[in-house]
C-alpha cells in the first residue's frame, strides 16, 4: 500500500534552529540556538531532531537562516483588513476608539459570505507570508446584515474556514457571542444586528452545528469567544464558559480595552470587568482562557489573572493605533499571566513587530531595557500562542510537536552581519515579515522564497 504524501517522512536541514521551550510549558523562557539541525516530520509531526549535522541530507529541503518554532496569531479580525491606514491624510486625527469603532461596523456590514471569504483568503495569505503559521479568528459577523440567519446557518463561519485552508494557516475558530449594545442594554444595535445570535441558548445551538461542520479537519479548530463584558450580561456569559469548559475548548474574550468600558462595569456591575468574568466562572475554568488587550487593570485584577495563569494576548500595533493604552506586561507575568500576541486590527500584519513592541512599550513606560527576555518573547509567539488557542502540541520544535515552522533569512541588508549567538536577538528586535522566506504547516511548505505556494499571485490579483 502506497502512503500519501502527507503521511510520508520527509526531512528539512535547518542552518540554525531555535528548538525546544514547550518541554517546560510554566518556565517561559527555556529554548536553545542550536547548528545544523536536521528535522524529520511525517503526517504533520516532528518524529526527529538530530543537532550538529555537517552538511544537508540527501533529499533534505535546506532552510538557511534562522528557522523559529510555528509562531500563532492569538487575536485576528480579519475583516479590519479593509480599514487599514483608513485615516485622514492633511489633518491630524483627533478621534477615538469609538469612533474608530463606527468605521469597522460599516466595513463590516458590507460583507457577504463570498467577499469575506476571498478577502480573509488575501489576510491569511498575508500572515503565513509574515510568519504566522496558526491563526485564532475572533469571529462574530455570523448573519445576514438584518441579524437573520443565512439559508446555511455557517455561512460566514464557513467563509473563514475555507480561506484559512486555501492560504495553508492552521487555525482556531474563536466563535463569539455577541448579545448586547452595552452594560445598561438588553440587545444590541442596528450596525451590530448581525453580530448577535439574540440569545446565547441559541448562539450555543449554532456553535454546536458548527462543531458537527468542522468535524475532520485537521488545521481547524474550534473555540468560544464571549466579545467582552460589555456586549454579554455575566449570567449570559457564565453560560459560556460552561459551554468551553464542558467541551474543553479554549475561551476568548476582550478585556478593559478602554476606561470607558471599566466606567461602565463599575457604574452599572458595581465591579470590573475581570471581576464580573472571574465570577461568571472562568476562575474555575481549566480549559486555556485568554484575555485580549487586559489594558486597564486594577492590582487585584492582575492579581486574578495571574493566579489562574491566564493567557493575555497582546495586540500592541493595535492597541498604538486605537489610543487604547499600554497592556501592564511587566505585571501580568510577574502575577503570572502568559503572553501571547495577535495582529487584531491588521493595521500591521507582522509577529516580530508585535513581540518588539511588547519589550520596547515597557521600556518605554520603566526606563528599563529589558523587562521581557528574546526567549520569553519567543515563547509568547510560539508555546503560548498555541496553547491558548489549544493546539498542546504546538508552537515548539521538538520531537511529537506539529511541524510548524518559519525560517527567518539572516543574510539580506537588516540581518546581516548578526553574531551567531545573538542570531535570535537580532530577529525578534530587528527583522520584520519580509525577512520570512520559509513557512511549514503541518509539514507542508506553504511559503517558498517569502511567497505563499498556495496562492502565489493573490495578492498581485
Ligand atoms: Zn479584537
Amino acid at each position: 500500500m502506497t502512503r500519501s504524501r502527507a503521511q510520508q517522512s520527509r526531512v528539512f536541514w535547518a542552518e540554525y534552529a531555535w528548538l525546544g521551550g514547550a518541554a517546560q510549558p510554566q518556565v517561559n523562557d527555556t529554548g536553545v540556538l542550536a547548528e545544523s539541525v536536521a528535522i524529520t516530520i511525517e503526517a504533520g509531526r516532528i518524529t526527529d531532531i538530530a543537532v550538529d549535522v555537517p552538511d544537508v541530507p540527501v533529499g533534505a529541503t535546506p532552510l538557511a537562516g534562522l528557522t523559529l518554532p510555528g509562531l500563532a496569531n492569538t487575536h485576528s479580525h480579519a475583516f479590519h483588513r479593509l480599514i487599514r491606514g483608513a485615516e485622514p491624510v492633511h489633518q491630524t486625527n483627533a478621534d477615538s476608539f469609538w469612533s474608530w469603532r463606527d468605521q469597522m461596523y460599516e466595513a463590516a456590514n458590507g460583507l457577504t459570505p463570498e467577499s469575506y471569504g476571498r478577502l480573509a483568503a488575501d489576510v491569511f495569505t498575508e500572515m503565513v507570508q509574515a510568519g504566522y503559521t496558526t491563526v485564532g479568528e475572533f469571529h462574530y459577523v455570523h448573519h445576514e446584515r438584518d441579524g437573520r440567519p443565512y439559508n446555511d446557518p455557517h455561512a460566514m463561519e464557513l467563509a473563514v474556514v475555507e480561506a484559512a485552508q486555501s492560504a495553508g494557516i492552521r487555525m482556531t475558530l474563536l466563535d463569539t457571542c455577541y448579545l448586547r449594545a452595552g452594560f445598561n442594554k438588553k440587545t444590541v444595535d442596528e450596525a451590530q444586528l448581525r453580530f448577535s445570535d439574540g440569545t446565547v441558548e441559541e448562539w450555543e445551538a449554532r456553535v454546536e452545528g458548527l462543531a458537527r461542520t468542522l468535524r475532520g479537519r485537521s488545521t481547524i479548530r474550534l473555540g468560544g469567544a464571549i466579545h467582552s463584558m460589555r456586549a454579554v450580561s455575566p449570567d449570559d456569559a457564565a453560560m459560556v464558559v460552561r459551554w468551553a469548559g464542558s467541551r474543553q475548548l479554549p475561551l476568548h474574550m476582550h478585556l478593559s480595552e478602554q476606561p470607558m468600558e471599566n466606567q461602565q462595569a463599575k457604574r452599572y456591575e458595581h465591579a470590573t470587568p475581570t471581576e464580573l468574568i472571574m465570577r461568571s466562572g472562568a476562575m474555575q475554568l481549566d480549559a486555556a482562557f485568554c484575555v485580549v488587550h487586559a489594558t486597564h487593570l486594577l492590582p487585584s485584577d492582575i492579581k486574578s489573572l495571574g493566579a489562574r495563569q491566564t493567557f493575555v494576548s497582546c495586540c500592541p500595533t493595535t492597541e498604538r493605533v486605537l489610543a487604547d493604552g499600554i497592556t501592564p506586561t511587566k505585571a501580568l507575568v510577574e502575577a503570572g499571566a502568559r503572553l501571547c500576541v495577535g495582529s487584531d486590527s491588521q493595521s500591521i500584519i507582522d509577529p516580530f513587530e508585535e513581540l518588539r513592541a511588547v519589550e520596547m512599550h515597557q521600556r518605554l513606560v520603566t526606563g528599563v531595557r529589558g523587562t521581557h527576555s528574546v526567549a520569553s518573547l519567543l515563547a509568547a509567539a510560539s508555546t503560548n500562542g498555541y496553547n491558548a488557542l489549544g493546539w498542546e502540541n504546538g508552537g515548539a520544535i521538538a520531537v511529537g510537536y506539529l511541524a510548524d515552522f518559519v525560517t527567518v533569512a539572516t543574510t539580506g541588508d537588516r540581518l546581516r552581519n548578526a553574531a551567531t549567538a545573538t542570531l535570535p536577538s537580532a530577529v525578534v528586535l530587528g527583522a520584520n515579515g519580509d525577512d520570512v522566506h520559509h513557512v511549514v504547516i503541518n509539514g507542508e511548505v506553504v511559503v517558498r522564497d517569502g511567497r505563499s505556494t498556495r496562492r502565489p499571485s493573490a495578492l498581485m490579483a
